[in-house]
């Protein structure tokens, strides 16, 4: 039996420049290269894409490198997987977001768009190498919102070098102030293959970095925003439907290079080589066929990251499993409540620590 897939995540492997810390799957936007990867894409989309879809999410890199007449065809192309879909999510960067490229978005009925701000503090943008600065942020947010766009979310990030406690005060009230609906929160990982990486940037000492986390806990609650996963904020009514798909352990198609899909109990990564995405017809890194257990353990994992918890009956009737008598040792953590047929975590912030309980 062949269930609907309700998720798609596409990639889009372009930036504008890279930042120092990130690692992901991106290359500087090359125009050429940009064209021929959406020919590539063309054919990889025709040959999976056959479900409308609840959600999409157009991630990188930088959806917003892409030229006007190439963000339009990339939209086109997924245009008759839309009709059902309850959220479509563009990520854009502020200095590449033009009036021209917003009207490109509204047209395909893009209807959220996620920001990559990550700080307000001019200087510490600059060390991160991004290419743009606060002003440049806000304004672009005040455009999307005069083109109707409401449903905005922004990145912000903490732990980075040279920011402290006031920084980082000064920079939830300027996030406060953009007056967004949802707020995605990032702590800096020195990943090897990141410039940071490589010229061997510290990371901020550990308690520091639980302080800043609990400065923004309580200054976003106090504003009024919802806690709902471990490292995402929303307004009521404004939680990431896509991100909620990974972590109710739907399967989403994942598509282009250096994405990664799940569907049953298949997941997959897509190679991060842009060189053999355009040049080769298998583009998969990573197959994997995962056991009834891995997935048992991947889904309580991913549920217990929300405020929503993991639903013990819907699990039970998925994996044909009795959650309470398999995992003795993880529900008798102090950490873990069972209430209404649910499961919670009551502290999600070192939710990888009492998932060793869940473990055989
Ligand atoms: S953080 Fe975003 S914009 Fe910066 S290099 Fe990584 S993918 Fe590109």
């Amino acid at each position: 039996m062949t269930t609907r897939i309700k998720h798609l995540y596409l990639h889009v492997p372009f930036c504008n420049s890279i930042c120092f810390y990130c690692d992901f799957c991106h290359r500087v936007y090359d125009e050429k290269l940009a064209y021929r990867w959406l020919d590539r894409l063309k054919s990889e989309i025709e040959d999976n894409c056959k479900d409308k879809y609840e959600t999409i999410y157009i991630g990188g890199g930088t959806p917003s490198s892409l030229n006007e007449d190439q963000l339009e065809r990339l939209l086109t192309m997924i245009d008759p997987y839309t009709g059902e879909c309850l959220e479509y999510t563009v990520e854009i960067n502020p200095e590449s977001l033009s009036e021209d490229k917003i009207c490109i978005l509204k047209k395909h009925r893009v209807n959220r768009i996620s920001m990559g701000v990550q700080s307000s503090d001019d200087q510490i943008l600059r060390s991160l190498n991004r290419r743009h600065d606060f002003a440049c942020a806000k304004e672009k947010i005040a455009l999307l919102k005069r083109y109707g766009f409401e449903n905005i979310s922004v990145d912000l990030m903490y732990s980075l070098p040279g920011q402290d406690l006031d920084i980082l005060n000064r920079t939830i009230d300027d996030i406060l102030g953009l007056d967004v609906k949802h707020v995605s929160l990032y702590s800096l990982t020195i990943e090897e293959n990141s410039v940071f990486g490589k010229k061997g940037i510290d990371h901020l000492d550990e308690d520091i970095e639980a302080d800043m986390y609990e400065l923004i806990d309580s200054r976003m609650n106090e504003a009024g925003y919802i806690h709902y996963e471990i490292s995402n904020f929303c307004k009521e009514g404004y939680q990431s439907r896509h991100n909620m798909g990974y972590w109710d352990y739907d399967d989403f198609l994942g598509l282009s290079a250096g994405a990664s899909g799940k569907i049953g109990n298949n997941r997959y990564s897509n190679t991060r080589s842009l060189e053999r995405y355009l040049n080769e017809k298998d583009i998969r890194d990573e197959d994997l066929h995962l056991s009834r257990k891995e997935m048992m353990f991947e889904n309580i994992m991913m549920s217990l990251r929300t405020i929503y918890g993991l639903d013990i009956e819907e699990f039970n009737r998925k994996y044909d499993s009795d959650l309470i008598r398999e995992y003795p040792l993880g529900i008798s953590n102090k950490y873990i409540e069972i209430r209404d047929g649910k499961m919670f975590c009551t502290k999600p912030e070192i939710l990888n620590s009492i998932l060793l309980d869940f473990m055989d």
